[in-house]
């Protein structure tokens, strides 16, 4: 019987994170798409402003992942 790390499940629960690479050019397109999670910070390049993305902006910030020009954003 092999005893590798064990993979926790979190049941239902799915986490969204989202992350801004230095990649952004500052176009503000995700913060239009979904301001409860990007917003143009003082740098003039986007910065997540939740730790976790909420249930209800999923779908919003994926679609803002989708759209960025330089594909800066990265979910998980
Ligand atoms: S859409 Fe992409 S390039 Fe534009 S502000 Fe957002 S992360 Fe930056």
């Amino acid at each position: 019987m092999g005893k590798g790390p064990k993979v926790l499940s979190v049941g239902e629960e799915f986490i969204m994170k989202a992350t801004v690479n230095e990649d952004c050019i500052g176009c503000g397109l995700c913060e239009s798409t979904c301001d409860a999670v990007f917003a143009i910070g003082d740098e003039g390049i986007a910065e997540v402003v939740v730790d976790e993305v909420p249930e209800e902006s999923e779908d919003a910030a994926q679609e803002a992942a989708d759209n960025c020009p330089v594909s800066a954003i990265g979910i998980e």
